[in-house]
């Protein structure tokens, strides 16, 4: 009889200091990631999308197992998933899975940086139930982003946890695949591998983990090489620098044959990382510096110059709507600009109303409220409107189906500006083109995004520079104003120790 395995996933990166949080609707609707599916509809919901669950599924059915499809379901990073919306969530996903026993293994599409109201660690909260619903001797395996900040509740209610090993996540279905392959080794056996589990005590900036960079290419390149026979699956997670809470941090899961060889490899990766704490680092420019350093190198350039308006990006929380870049373009008579993605459903809606071609007066964006931030306030030309639904191509969001809702191409001065009524992360460059705007044409390109926009507009560009505009996730992220850390842990390379 083939394996009984049931999957779900239950995925979100939360920013405790953001200024929204995750309600249900959230999750329902999903933001850049596929809507809330049940049960059978997983299987299309995920499809050729670039997340875990695609991955497992495509694993299981070349291993002909019996997949038992469950709840799978994300919402854009933002604040703490409301109670309601974790309790509802989990407590579907816990029951779907405790109504398909008996089975051979379950498979979790996790996230690793939820944290909920009344839960601060979210994941180990989800891990520990699946494991009391399902007892102690069924496999149970999660993957995990990235970013997960992964605590000891994680490592020891699940069998394994198997991070992504890219940013850009473009590894994420890859992962999936993985995560599979290491659950086909515990079913119909009660052998578990030993385990190791380290915590890192310094926060690492997001901007400063991509992994086409120093350190993190060189800390990838040794620990794939450290997988053998008997350390069959090894993360590192630089993990995510702005869940306040006491197990937020970089963190490093072995898996071995016997415990020396799970040791063995978790410190052979700490101490590299240990060793790379003054190499997380790079130049960032204040909005104005960077929008003049852009218009230099875009003189004689042949492709756009590419910045990351890294402070607002919503795939680390932000609501995608704060100004300081918009502005810089607009202040400095920037020609061929564009900045995307400006959330404000009013002036969408307003844009929907007054046509292509007409020229409204509106107050854009802001709406989140961030200190230091305003309105774009001013007249704009309706350039071209869509409904925001187009598929999202490249490497990162991987087809992915997007739903921005009512979207407008607004031009002021030489400065064109995406404005979309549903926050997501402007990683891909159909994003540009669903509302008209060609983004290869552009001389300068300036996206809400810290790191996953690499991926497709790496590719596109002249160079890339990072700028500091207003927006609740700082570069520096000692400058928050945390309050859960565990003492001593610095709250960045080099930087001040908590507590
Ligand atoms: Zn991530």
């Amino acid at each position: 009889m083939s394996p009984r395995i049931a999957f779900g996933g239950f995925l979100h990166e939360t920013n405790t200091f953001a200024p929204s949080k995750a309600p249900l609707d959230a999750f329902i609707q999903g933001g850049g990631w596929p809507a809330l599916a049940r049960g059978e509809a997983i299987f299309a919901a995920v499809d050729k999308v670039n997340v875990g669950a695609s991955g497992f599924v495509e694993t299981a059915r070349g291993l002909g197992w019996e997949m038992v499809p469950t709840l799978w379901c994300a919402a854009s990073p933002s604040a703490h998933v409301t109670a309601e919306a974790f309790e509802i969530l989990l407590g579907e996903l816990v029951d779907a899975i405790t109504a398909a026993l008996p089975l051979d293994g379950v498979y979790l599409d996790l996230h690793g940086a939820m944290v909920a109201e009344g839960f601060p660690d979210g994941e180990g909260e989800t891990l520990r139930r699946v494991r009391a619903a399902i007892g102690p001797d069924v496999p149970l395996v999660a993957s995990l982003d990235l970013h997960g900040n992964v605590t000891q509740l994680m490592v020891d209610s699940a069998d394994a946890l198997v991070a992504y090993r890219t940013y850009p996540h473009v590894d994420m279905a890859l992962t999936g695949c993985r995560a599979t392959t290491y659950l086909a080794r515990l079913i119909g056996t009660t052998k578990r591998d030993a385990k190791a589990f380290r915590q890192i005590p310094y926060l690492i900036p997001i901007a400063w983990q991509a992994t086409a960079m120093e350190p993190c290419k060189t800390i990838y390149g040794e620990l794939a090489a450290l997988e053998d026979d008997s350390v069959p699956t090894l993360s590192f997670l630089p993990g995510f620098p702005a869940a306040d809470f006491a197990d937020c941090g970089p963190t490093v899961v072995a898996y071995g044959a016997t415990q020396g060889d799970a040791d063995r490899a978790a410190d052979a990766v700490t101490a590299r990382v240990m060793a790379s704490e003054n190499a997380f680092n790079g130049k960032v420019f204040q909005p104005d510096e960077g929008v003049l350093e852009a218009m230099a190198l875009a003189v004689g350039a042949t492709k756009p110059i590419v910045i990351a308006d890294t402070q607002d990006n919503p795939g680390a929380g932000g609501d995608s709507d704060t100004m300081g870049m918009a502005r810089a373009l607009v202040r400095n008579g920037a020609q061929r600009a564009a900045i995307g993605l400006i959330v404000d459903p009013a002036v969408a809606a307003q844009a929907h109303k007054a046509g292509v071609g007409a020229t409204i007066t509106a107050a854009l964006g802001a709406n989140s409220g961030i200190p230091g931030d305003l309105p774009l306030e001013g007249e704009f030309i309706v350039e071209q409107v869509s409904d925001g639904r187009f598929v999202a191509p490249g490497p990162f969001f991987g087809g992915s189906r997007m739903n921005l809702g009512a979207c407008a191409a607004l031009r002021i001065g030489g400065v064109r500006i995406v404005v979309a009524s549903r926050k997501a992360q402007m990683a891909d460059q159909a994003m540009y083109r669903q509302v008209g705007i060609e983004p290869t044409e552009q001389a300068i390109l300036v996206n809400k995004s810290s790191v996953h926009f690499r991926a497709d507009f790496e590719p596109i560009a002249e160079a890339v520079l990072v700028c500091a505009a207003p927006g609740p996730m700082p570069v520096d992220p000692s400058v928050l104003p945390w309050k859960h850390l565990r003492p001593g842990l610095r709250t960045a390379p080099l930087g001040p120790v908590f507590g």
